[in-house]
């Protein structure tokens, strides 16, 4: 019995009194102002049994345990299209809400399971499934998504790796968000050595958004530089967005031999930055979003307290030593990694733009990056 097989048998019952009742007011060939009332009211008890059915379903739905799968010889055929399994052509995929097995096709979504399924990732449902599971999806994208989550790596624990040596190319948001964290808490113990080693307060001030990512430079003659990280924007209503994950990939900017994790801060100084930055094409650094190699020092902070900031829209800098530098990134592409940020915020259909300059919640995932950021901005005064 599905959810449709509930509804259908509803409608049917509800149609009978309906047509009962009319059928009666032709029979005496007056409407009456009671029968009138009486429709309104059989139309009123239609749909409050209707939304319970969903109610009780959702219920039902949520209380779901996992199921055994099928195995495997169970099934020579889609249990929905029928279509033949074949060992290249046509390969056996498990719908991990039912366990029955499905062709490929016929086991395309992608849907969040109730808690006792115990995983925060979208999995792979039947187009049964799916549909079933979609009235579910916003409560579980609050209860058990990736982005709903408390972080679990907090940053006062030091006895990590992680917690010494941010990795270049890490698989999950989580930790994207937990580098990031790392690199604005860094970034806060050098601020405070001096203004020759720290980006300049105005400059961070006026900050539309930031890009916090760390890459690796591997190669001996020509180097190639890849990396992930993540993207946050200000909003106008002075907070900031949730993350976007982002990678980036570049060919050799600097003569010396590779072998070094950096970390960068990439300050997004105007809107259209932003924009650029949350679109899905890849972004050429340099010449899509224009930028230019960060500027330090006191008599820079002068200057832009003047009013002369400069024109370019992103000013990069580098954590080497200890220290925050201008860097140049140019020749680097930049792009989401939109299929991560589907997997954390739970939603195929979610985009950069979406979460960069929409009004999603901050994710309760990305506290200790908010925490980081706002110890900061409290020092600039922001
Ligand atoms: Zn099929
Ligand atoms: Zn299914």
């Amino acid at each position: 019995m599905t959810m449709w097989d509930v509804v259908a048998d509803m409608l049917f019952a509800a149609k009978g009194k309906v047509s009962s009742l009319a059928s009666g007011e032709f029979r005496r060939g007056t409407i009456s102002l009671l029968s009138t009332h009486l429709l309104e009211q059989a139309w009123e008890e239609m749909a409050t049994t209707l939304t319970e059915a969903h109610f009780g379903n959702a219920r039902e739905i949520l209380e779901t345990e996992p199921p055994r799968w099928l195995a495997d010889s169970s099934a020579a055929s889609c249990m929905l299209c029928s279509v033949r399994f074949h060992p290249i052509m046509c390969s056996r995929h498990h719908c991990r809400f039912c366990g029955g097995i499905f062709c490929r096709e016929c086991s395309k979504g992608r849907s969040l399971l109730p808690p006792k399924f115990r995983t925060g990732d979208p999995q792979r449902v039947c187009d049964v499934c799916c549909v079933r599971l979609e009235s579910v999806q916003p409560y579980l994208m609050d209860q058990v998504s990736r982005a709903s989550q408390l972080p679990t790596h907090d940053l006062t624990d030091l006895s990590t790796l992680r917690s010494w040596l941010n990795f270049p190319w890490c698989h999950s948001m989580e930790y994207e968000i937990y580098k990031a964290a790392n690199i604005v808490r860094g970034y806060n113990k050098v601020g405070s050595l001096g203004p020759e080693k720290s980006i300049p307060d105005a400059i961070l001030k006026q900050a539309e958004g930031l890009a916090i990512l760390t890459v690796a430079k591997v190669g001996l003659m020509v180097s190639y530089n890849i990396g992930t990280g993540l993207v946050i924007a200000w909003r106008e209503g002075g907070s900031w967005s949730p993350p976007s994950a982002i990678s980036s990939i570049g060919i050799g900017w600097g003569a010396q031999a590779g072998g070094e994790f950096t970390d960068f801060i990439i300050v997004l100084r105007t809107k259209d930055a932003i924009r650029t930055f949350s679109g899905n094409a890849h972004i050429s650094v340099g010449a899509d979003a224009s930028a230019a190699a960060g500027i330090v020092g006191r008599a820079v902070e002068a200057d832009l307290r003047a009013g002369n900031g400069g024109y370019a829209a992103c000013y990069t800098y580098s954590c080497s030593k200890g220290a925050f530098v201008g860097c140049s990134l140019e020749g680097s592409m930049v792009t989401t990694r939109a299929a991560e940020n589907s997997r954390f915020y739970a939603s195929s259909s979610i985009k950069a733009s979406d979460i960069l300059l929409g009004s999603l919640p901050k994710p309760p995932a990305a506290a200790v990056l908010y925490n980081a950021l706002s110890d900061l901005y409290l020092k600039l005064g922001r």
